[in-house]
């Protein structure tokens, strides 16, 4: 499934030049973005950028102030939230605290009118789906935050919705918890064939879950890409600092020839692949994940392409991995992370110490914005 690479594929939503104003403020800035059927797609940034605003503009609880909102071609213009064939699923769950577990998941169908037996139905799929059987007849508060996450989620999709759309579903629960529950929502999707559009200011979510995101700033998207592309190929210093760890070193171009540019920063000098259209004494990041950087006290491997030398100056230990932090002739810190399993004993690093930094030529990415 990869309908991005395919010109002729349609988005199921899609957002054309949207902008929300308030009295003092623009929420979502000209905002245009195409979700394809099918997808798990991530709304990412910090608090403010105007995510929730998107999702409640699709939802039908806002109206966009110009620019339109279309579903499988449609405008959305004036559909009431209720006609509109999907379902907001919100980070309060809004679980109506005196009815049942049951009650709860039938409460929009018995609205619509369904047939007491086709409810009957529906209720238990639903909780078969959800794993809640057993808790049919509880009352929320009866249940823990998880559990309670998943009536919402039943009640959300009890009506069978094309799309569902949910606001923070996770941001209620704890670490352990919610990780579980990102697996057990990326089957769902699978299962049910859905597509989804989540909120969420948490990273690790969105790569988790996601097929696509969208990593927003102040109302407008500023890369839209698998995970992975922004990870390894963030457009701009922004995405690159927001999603992951990175490194960046102000460096100025050089000289730049067939795919390659040669930079000079003020710990040394840099030699990187680059896609993007540079020009001698131009000022730019040089951007750096900290798994691509190899951390040596010894003379560096012969035939890295680039080192750096600096002094340790912090070393976390996380279990699986160390992070050291190194500090350039400059000042500049450059993150490296060393695979504990793969540590060698006598290489223990120790604060203080003068290290070389070296990483291949296609280690890292460019950044002119
Ligand atoms: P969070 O993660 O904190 O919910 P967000 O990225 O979802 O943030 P929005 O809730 O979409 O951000 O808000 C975007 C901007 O629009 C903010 O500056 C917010 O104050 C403003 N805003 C949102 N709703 C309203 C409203 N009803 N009236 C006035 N301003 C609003």
């Amino acid at each position: 499934f990869d309908p991005w690479n395919d010109p002729a594929a349609k988005p199921l939503i899609e957002f054309d030049h949207v902008t929300k104003r308030f009295a003092d403020s623009v929420a979502v800035d000209d905002l245009s973005l195409g979700i394809y059927t099918r997808e798990f797609f991530a709304l990412l940034g910090p608090s403010g950028c105007g995510k929730s605003t998107l999702l409640r503009m699709l939802a039908g609880f806002e109206e966009p102030t110009s620019g339109d909102i279309r579903l499988g071609g449609k405008s959305l213009k004036g559909v009431p939230p209720y006609r509109r064939p999907l379902n907001m699923m919100f980070q309060s769950y809004a679980l109506f605290p005196h009815m049942s577990v049951e009650k709860n998941v039938a409460f929009g169908l018995k609205q619509d009118g369904m047939a007491r037996s086709e409810i009957d139905a529906r209720v238990d799929e639903m909780l078969k789906l959800v794993k809640l059987e057993p808790f049919r007849r509880r009352k929320p508060s009866q249940l823990s935050g998880g559990q309670q996450q998943r009536v919402a989620l039943a009640r959300s999709l009890a009506k069978r919705p094309k799309v569902l759309l949910l606001d923070e579903p996770l941001g209620a629960l704890d670490k352990k918890l919610r990780e579980e529950t990102q697996f057990e929502l990326m089957d769902l999707q699978q299962e049910l064939g859905l597509t989804f559009v989540i909120v969420t200011h948490d990273q690790e979510e969105a790569m988790t879950m996601a097929d696509r995101m969208a990593v927003m700033r102040a109302g407008r998207i500023c890369q839209v890409a698998p995970p992975a592309v922004v990870y390894e190929a963030p457009t701009s210093r922004y995405v690159a600092d927001f999603v992951g760890n990175v490194s960046l070193i102000e460096a100025e171009v050089e000289s730049v020839a067939g795919g390659l540019a040669v930079l000079r920063s003020a710990s040394g000098r840099i030699e990187t692949e680059t896609t993007v259209p540079l020009s001698p004494g131009q000022t730019v990041a040089f951007a750096i994940r900290p798994e691509k950087v190899r951390l040596s006290r010894r003379a560096p491997e012969a035939g890295a392409a680039n080192t750096l030398t600096g002094t340790v100056w912090d070393i976390g230990y996380l279990g699986d991995v160390t992070l050291f932090n190194i500090k350039l002739t400059d000042g500049t810190l450059v993150r490296s992370t060393v695979i504990n399993a793969a540590r060698v004993a006598s290489e223990q690093i120790a604060w203080e110490e003068e290290v070389t930094l070296s990483f291949a030529r296609d280690a890292g990415v460019v950044l002119a914005e």
